[in-house]
């Protein structure tokens, strides 16, 4: 758990995600975040999200409440990544009709390092954002908090 993290996105992306889960309500968006790891004036380290790259759920079999990450996902997300100069820093879905919380299914399929973003979409409308990043034990997320707006490093 490391508690100096903290997620910057300007409101623009922001609003991009949820927009993205009100597009694909009642079933849940998926997409990666692109952006570095940054170092601000006090020493901390920071994530900033500069780009969003959104991909296509592919799972059929449970939309709703599932979302995966393919192999295929990930090279194209870090394909678009290098173009631009940037990095898979995480992961962003929505829980249609349900909390901004991981899921059991989430906490089972996260990698560690990456940040991963939920935004909840109540019958349609986009509600709550969070950020969470694994612990190191892989058993349970920390809450990671966003801040949303420009950024002041450098
Ligand atoms: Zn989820």
């Amino acid at each position: 758990m490391d508690q100096t993290y903290h997620l910057l996105i300007s409101a623009e992306l922001a609003e991009g995600i949820r927009r993205h889960g009100a597009e694909t309500f009642p079933h849940e968006c998926c997409g990666a975040l692109l952006g570095r790891d940054i170092s601000n004036e006090f020493g901390q380290e920071q994530r900033e999200v500069s780009a969003l790259f959104p991909l296509i759920n592919r799972r059929d079999d449970s939309p709703r409440n599932r979302f995966a990450v393919t192999a295929e996902d990930v090279k194209d997300a870090e394909k678009a990544g290098r173009q631009q100069s940037l990095d898979v820093v995480g992961w962003y879905h929505s829980h249609p009709d349900h909390p901004a919380r991981p899921s059991q299914f989430d906490r089972e399929h996260a990698w560690p390092w990456y940040s991963y973003i939920i935004v909840s979409v109540m019958a349609g409308q986009p509600a709550e954002m969070t950020s969470w990043r694994l612990n190191d034990d892989r058993q349970d997320y920390s809450p990671e908090p966003i801040q949303i707006g420009s950024s002041a490093a450098v």
